[in-house]
């Protein structure tokens, strides 16, 4: 490090060469035992990991600021960091320090960025969550034409969805990733759009999204001469997906982790879902950003995380596929008859490491002797899994996973062999190659572990030969290794024959002591035992590896099955418990629940030993009520039927069974819901306007494969502005969109558009009023409320009786007024009320004032005649 200004050590020349590589990235420079970060970087990472900031020498004449943190808990670390959104280039010492002492003692260690960690390209189970994937997204826009492609690089997926701006918002607030690569010369929009999906951008140069030399990249990778291999690829396809390939490649000095062959997502096979309806329904995670209390925290049953993950992303991605649909079912129906079958399973899963990710380090040259024994464990359940169902299976989906879960056997034979039961976690020392598996490692280990039991033997064996009792073999610092007898024995080793392997080397008082070529050899052998030991351990690991990252799409099929085991099972145990149905899905428009439940809330009131209320809901389209206008009293369980409804369609499309006695379901395109208010100050729209945005969204798109559900539109304005927007909306669903729909309001008037609208029906949540007070009974029936009980509700809630009271009074007098088709009464007679009315006049009247003011410029007034001014306005 420089001492003086001005000057600048070999050591320091060569940290701002790496700095100056990686701008964007704090540099963890690695010196000895720490990563050692210097100026700027020290400053943020000192004061993001609530490190101390030291100093160390001094550059152009000042201080250097500088932190570390020790390599061996850099991962905490790092995590730290890039959740803090930061950017970390990994700097490693590339030889060991006595190579660069080799070269003269000024000599600095070579040292080099061998990997760029950012928020999409994790591979540390530490850094990652188990249960949820991790993506990084590329987003390609070619003439006009966009795709969005996306990997988790721990696991290996590899997507590309065909991506026009306006699905841009919604396939990234159900992907959710990380990290999304666009190019510099995207429009400020895009980036928008990105940011307000809660995802961090990185910018790559144009040239990353050149859909021609992305070809040749993504042939490479996968070893083929043409895409074709991988079905129809548009342009911007190609484009999105060579982004990421090219960022991995950036990312991981060179080194691309196994990658799954692309797949492309038909857009037309999956429910669309927007962001607003994805946030509303609390499908994985609630409104405030929970998981407990979500939709998927209440069905994920799985035991793997490769199994949460799938599960989770069927969750996030129902289909339209019915072939697809039924599959899934059947094999939940399968798991679900055969209950010893499937507790076996899961009992099996349970123990099951996570082997996506496992093989995911191994193919970036990253794992350590764990992750073998990981695969190993996966491996070896997999075959029990076939071993275990295969006799029985019968379903499509599940014959076809067992049908992955076996043919390793090689692998597995030479990973029990090779690795020990419960290795270490590192390389780096060693210890993980069982015995018995490389006979020179064994005798390297015997060497360095078991000297003594060598050298006894070698003793035993002189003693045989020399007919010497006493002889023995014997250690000091001068000689190493000696063969000693007494002096009245030695005799017969300086002469002929033994003189021949004796070497005569010192004599003492009473003892002569002799070397051996044998000794000599066995000495020099365990001295670089544990050197060669370890050398030849990290051999073998590399050996291991390799033959695994040959197998590695095999093993990444396996790891695709075990999870779909886990899901389905978990699917099955689900509905086995909580007594679900199978969904009849169909592609016709029918919509049939009969005692259907929602799941979150049904969790929450048996947890209070309430029962829950199961309803029916039928919007089937071709002669039926598709349109359904719900009324009833505050707190009834008008926005829970609807979330219901809207989740059992969910649950039905991503395979599962759903909470009802029975359901029959024709397939639905798109869901929309608009329920609860909120705004959305940091966009600059207020509740009636983000209202007004969703429900315009929903109006403009819902087609008639559509279900839609709309609670209390309208709420946010005056009543007759809100009402004749609720009516008016009803009328466009009814009539133009022409979809399934239920709609909620406390607008009671609108009931009477069922007699003008054919396909629309009333409904309303029971309650019944018991001496003053109101009782919910969560039942939906035919039929409309008269009222909505506000003013019970709000007592319920603890507002103070004198207002409840005043209320009721208010109350009382504004229907009397309306019964007899008064005016509003109230400000003869309730005074209190009473606000003097100020008529608004559209122009005011001018002052004189004014038209003096319109004569000056205020540009042209000296200080004296402002002076003036100011006498003549006032005069
Ligand atoms: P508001 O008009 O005030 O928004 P709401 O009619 O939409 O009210 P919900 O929010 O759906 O009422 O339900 C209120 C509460 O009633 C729920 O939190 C739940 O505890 C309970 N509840 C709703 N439906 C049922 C049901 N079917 N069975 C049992 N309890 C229910």
């Amino acid at each position: 490090m420089a001492v003086g200004s001005g000057t600048i050590t070999p050591m320091m020349a060569q940290y701002m060469e790496l700095r100056e590589e990686h701008p964007d990235a704090l540099l963890f420079f690695r010196m000895g035992d720490f990563y050692e970060l210097f100026f700027d970087d020290a400053v943020q990472a000192a004061a993001a990991l609530d490190i101390a900031l030291t100093k160390r020498g001094k550059h152009l004449g000042e201080d250097i600021p500088m932190c570390g943190v020790p390599v061996h808990s850099a991962e905490g670390y790092l995590l730290s960091l890039i959740r803090k959104g930061f950017r970390v280039a990994v700097c490693e010492q590339l030889e060991d320090p006595s190579e660069a002492k080799k070269r003269g003692s000024k000599s600095v260690v070579k040292r080099g960025v061998t990997r760029l960690i950012t928020p999409g390209t994790l591979s540390e189970d530490s850094l990652l969550q188990a249960r949820s994937d991790n993506y990084l997204a590329a987003f390609c826009t070619i003439r006009g034409s966009a795709a969005l492609a996306w990997t988790d690089m721990s696991t290996g997926s590899f997507q590309v969805v065909s991506c026009p701006m306006t699905m841009l918002s919604p396939h990234l607030s159900r992907l959710a990733p990380k990290e999304v690569l666009i190019s510099q010369s995207s429009t400020p929009e895009i980036e928008q759009i990105i940011e307000e999906a809660g995802c961090g951008v990185t910018h790559l140069a144009p040239t990353a999204f050149d859909s021609q030399s992305a070809e040749g990249k993504i042939c490479s990778t996968f070893g083929v001469t043409a895409l074709d291999a991988f079905g129809p690829l548009e342009r911007e396809d190609i484009g999105a997906l060579g982004a990421i390939v090219e960022y991995l490649s950036i990312t991981q000095k060179g080194k691309l982790p196994f990658l799954q062959r692309p797949h492309k997502e038909r857009a037309t096979s999956l429910v669309q879902i927007d962001s607003a309806t994805r946030k509303n329904l609390e499908l994985i995670e609630t409104l405030d950003g929970q998981r407990k209390g979500s939709l998927l925290s209440i069905i994920d049953r799985t035991v793997t995380g490769g199994g949460a993950r799938l599960l989770a992303n069927r969750l996030k991605t129902p289909l339209r596929d019915l072939e697809t649909l039924n599959n899934r079912l059947d094999a939940v129906t399968w798991f679900g008859e055969k209950d010893k079958l499937r507790s076996q399973t899961r009992e099996i899963l349970a123990h099951v490491p996570d082997l996506a990710r496992a093989l995911g380090r191994v193919s970036l040259d990253r794992a350590g002797p764990r992750d073998l024994a990981a695969i190993r464990t996966a491996l070896d359940a997999a075959e029990k899994m076939y071993g275990t169902l295969k006799s029985d299976a019968e379903a499509d989906d599940i014959t076809a996973a067992l049908n992955q879960c076996t043919g390793h056997t090689k692998i597995i034979d030479m990973l029990h062999r090779a690795v020990r039961d419960d290795p270490p976690m590192l390389t780096r020392d060693g210890g993980f190659v069982a015995t018995g598996y490389d006979v020179k490692l064994d005798e390297l280990v015997a060497l360095r572990d078991d000297t003594k039991s060598v050298i006894a033997k070698l003793q035993r064996a002189y003693i045989e030969l020399t007919d010497i009792q006493s002889l023995k073999v014997k250690h000091n610092n001068v000689l190493g290794y000696f063969v000693e007898t007494k002096a009245n024995h030695a005799d017969r080793l300086l002469n002929k024959p033994l003189s021949e392997t004796f070497i005569h080397r010192q004599t003492t008082a009473n003892t002569f002591r002799f070397t051996t070529v044998e000794l000599s050899e066995l000495e020099t052998k365990i001295i670089k035992a544990s050197s060669e030991a370890l050398i030849l351990e990290k051999f073998i690991f590399e050996a291991l590896c390799s033959q695994i990252k040959r197998k590695a799409p095999e093993i990444h099929a396996t790891a695709n099955a075990l999870a779909e085991l886990d899901a389905n099972s978990a699917l099955a145990d689900l509905a086995v418990t909580e007594t679900w149905v199978r969904p009849e899905l169909s592609i016709g428009a029918e919509f049939e629940i009969t005692a259907g439940r929602h799941p979150v809330v049904e969790a929450a009131v048996r947890a209070q030993g309430a029962p829950y209320i199961p309803n029916n809901c039928d919007l089937s389209q071709e002669g039926g009520k598709s349109l359904w206008l719900l009324t009833g009293p505050n707190m009834a369980g008008k926005s829970t039927f609807l979330r219901q409804n809207a989740i059992l369609a969910i649950l039905a499309q991503m395979g599962s069974y759903v909470p009802a006695k029975s359901a029959r379901i024709g397939l639905v395109s798109q869901i929309f819901s608009r329920v609860g208010a909120s705004d959305d100050l940091a966009r600059g729209r207020s509740t009636f306007m983000v209202e007004m945005v969703e429900t315009a969204a929903i109006l403009n798109q819902a087609d008639d494969r559509a279900l839609v559900i709309l609670d209390e539109i309208g709420r946010g304005t005056s009543t007759f502005d809100g009402l004749s927007i609720a009516w008016a909306t009803v009328e466009h669903l009814h009539t133009i969109n022409n979809c399934r729909a239920l709609f909620a309001t406390h607008y009671h008037e609108l009931t009477a558009l069922s007699e003008k609208l054919e396909r629309v029906q009333n409904a309303t949540v029971q309650v019944k009023e018991w001496e003053g007070e109101i009782v919910f009974l969560h039942e939906v029936t035919k039929g409309s409320a008269d009222r909505s009980y506000g003013i019970q509700v709000a007592r319920l809630a603890g507002l103070p009786r004198a207002v409840t009271d005043r209320a009721q009074e208010v109350l009382s007098t504004l229907e009397e007024d309306a019964r007899h088709g008064r005016p509003n009464g109230l400000v003869d007679e309730l005074p209190l009320f009473s606000i003097e009315p100020q008529p608004l006049t559209t122009a005011p009247a001018k002052s004189p004032a004014d038209d003096i003011l319109d004569e000056i410029n205020p540009d042209e007034l000296t200080p004296k005649d402002a002076l003036d001014l100011v006498y003549r306005l006032k005069g």
